[in-house]
């Protein structure tokens, strides 16, 4: 799993299609970095989706 912060916010990547952010050159990253607030539609668990 990639992440990357946009905003201050950690998100997913590949971006869900609920989030709908769009990563530009945000650099992606294999870690959760502390001193970000998590994006809720890419971090929280969903249930009955795949991941
Ligand atoms: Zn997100």
């Amino acid at each position: 799993m990639l992440y990357f912060v946009q905003d201050n916010k950690i998100h997913r990547f590949p971006v869900p299609k609920r989030c709908g952010c769009i990563r530009k050159n945000e650099p992606l990253r294999d870690t959760i970095p502390h001193d970000t607030e998590e994006c809720v539609y890419c971090m929280r668990f969903w249930p009955g989706e795949d991941r």
